[in-house]
């Protein structure tokens, strides 16, 4: 018998985002698939980075993180998320918030416990899920408002509930969660002894005068919630990795020892660079979030004209869209004629889905870019016509789309 990857890495697939950022690549498209962006942090923090490496700081730090950045981080999170922690035993600095996420979920559940998933949801809880053994139950947020509907939720909870992912601003569909919606999960946590684990990834990217609510400050959350945040995105340094989780004494203690044996500790030098961002005026934030709001307004308006519905975010750098009113009736099709003949990259909507026919219908597109580069995308995008993949007289049982375009995206991702 011929041995191989395991059962449980069989289970999923790569990820659909990243591909579509070597398709992109490929094509010399825009690349408005994966969400990183086209500029660098500040030349300060890339200093302090730099400047620690010079000075020496090469070889591992603490497990947990540095304790100056543990400590910047806690002032943080005090002042902004309204949460208090002790940098001592309640914060870890990990690998991006994505190893957070892997070893929260490998801390918190056992196998056979249930967690709780809106969908559409970021694609890598559903392999997180798998690994961490547990089982997931999905509940949808529906167009065009994206809420959380609080008899949808309630029936996602069992006895086996351990914990339920909440992600705000949320990705792909920008939706900032309320606190009054966020008091559902609260109420329905605290009645079926299940914990919150957040994704708060974009909590400093809002539009439209929005707030960030960490579900963590509201009542009885504190020692329920394992709140994970990050540098990547607010700093515009989404490969220096660096992200931190946040939860009570016992829970940290669980989750050190993963973050641990996982990775040892996130790098040493640039977790120096990270205590200079987190010294940033609050002019750093306004400035960042006044240009992505620009290229959003750009997209929506050039989305628009191309015959998607595209639902405006209240945060984070995604649209979500509806592709029904632009001739296609396929994601994957869509995503390839626009990657390989448009030259904009764009992730499939069946990648957000646990059953990838949910998403057939939908596009997301990323505008975690500067303005000028959206423009770009733009001017190629006016070259999209509107009912082009319509199917034309073919016979019946034939993909129609797919003979519009080759066989490229189809053969990478399906
Ligand atoms: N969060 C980003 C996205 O959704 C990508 C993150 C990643 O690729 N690790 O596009």
């Amino acid at each position: 018998m011929t041995r191989g990857p395991s059962q449980r890495a069989q289970e999923f697939t790569e990820s659909v985002i990243r591909q579509m950022t070597r398709l992109s690549e490929k094509y010399g498209a825009v690349n408005l698939a994966q969400g990183f962006p086209d500029f660098d942090p500040p030349n300060i923090v890339k200093q302090a980075g730099a400047r620690a490496i010079r000075e020496g700081h090469n070889q591992y730090s603490t497990p947990y993180g540095i304790l100056k950045l543990r400590q910047a981080i806690a002032r943080k999170l005090h002042v902004y998320n309204h949460i208090d922690y002790d940098p001592d035993t309640e914060l870890t600095v990990t690998c991006g918030t994505t190893e957070a996420m892997m070893a929260s979920l490998l801390a918190l559940l056992d196998h056979g416990d249930e967690v709780v998933i809106f969908e559409p949801f970021y694609e890598n809880y559903g392999p997180d899920a798998i690994l961490s053994g547990a089982r997931c139950r999905y509940v949808k947020l529906r167009p065009p408002d994206f809420r959380i509907e609080e008899e949808a939720v309630k029936q996602a909870f069992t006895k086996k509930t351990k914990a339920i992912i909440i992600n705000t601003p949320h990705n792909p569909t920008g939706r900032v969660f309320t606190r009054q919606e966020l008091g559902i999960i609260r109420d329905l946590c605290v009645d079926h002894d299940a914990f919150a684990v957040t994704d708060e990834i974009y909590d400093q990217i809002l539009y439209d005068n929005r707030k960030h609510v960490s579900i963590a400050s509201l009542d009885d959350m504190r020692d329920r919630t394992i709140a994970i945040l990050g540098f990547s995105k607010t700093y515009s340094m989404t490969g220096w990795r660096v992200g931190y989780v946040a939860a009570d004494k016992t829970l940290s203690a669980g989750i050190r020892k993963v973050h641990d044996f996982l990775t040892v500790c996130a790098p040493t030098p640039l977790q120096q660079g990270c205590i200079t961002a987190l010294s940033l005026p609050q002019s750093y934030y306004d400035k960042l979030c006044k240009r992505y709001d620009q290229s959003r307004l750009l997209l929506l308006d050039a989305l628009g004209k191309c015959g998607f519905e595209a639902y405006k975010p209240e945060g984070a750098y995604y649209v979500w869209t509806n592709i029904k009113g632009t001739g296609f009736t396929d994601d994957k099709a869509l995503a390839d004629y626009l990657v390989s003949k448009i030259g904009v990259g764009s992730v499939p909507g069946s990648s957000f889905y646990h059953k990838p026919a949910d998403g057939r219908l939908n596009l997301r597109f990323s505008f975690s870019k500067q303005p000028a580069t959206i423009r770009t995308a733009v001017q190629r995008l006016s070259k999209f016509k509107i009912g082009l993949g319509k199917p034309r007289r073919q016979p019946a049982s034939e993909d129609r789309n797919r003979m519009l375009v080759p066989e490229t995206l189809a053969a990478q991702v399906r």
